[in-house]
Parts: C-alpha cells; sequence; structure tokens
C-alpha cells in the first residue's frame, strides 16, 4: 500500500513539467483534479495522471 502511494507519487513527479501530449502547447502541471492530487495540462486541462486515495 505505502509502495504504491510511493509508486503514484513518483509518476506525478516525473510527468510534472513535461509537455503536454495532447495539445502540444501547454506544461503539465501538478494540481489537484477533483480533489486528487493529479498532473493536469496548464493550457487544455487534461488530466494525464491522478492519484486516487
Ligand atoms: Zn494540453
Amino acid at each position: 500500500m505505502a509502495r504504491a502511494e510511493m509508486g503514484a507519487r513518483a509518476v506525478l513527479r516525473e510527468l510534472a513539467g513535461a509537455d503536454c501530449p495532447t495539445c502540444e502547447a501547454g506544461t503539465l502541471v501538478r494540481e489537484r483534479y477533483k480533489g486528487n492530487r493529479a498532473v493536469v495540462c496548464d493550457e487544455c486541462e487534461t488530466p494525464r495522471a491522478q492519484v486516487w486515495r
């Protein structure tokens, strides 16, 4: 359980700052999405990953 949570956090950390693969203009930023921690594009707001808890 703890290991899975750490893995999810690592995914968020790795995705943050990457180029958005959907609109190619935006950058992925760490945000909250529907109450979950997530990585979301700052242009098109497409969530790329989120951590459910
Ligand atoms: Zn985008």
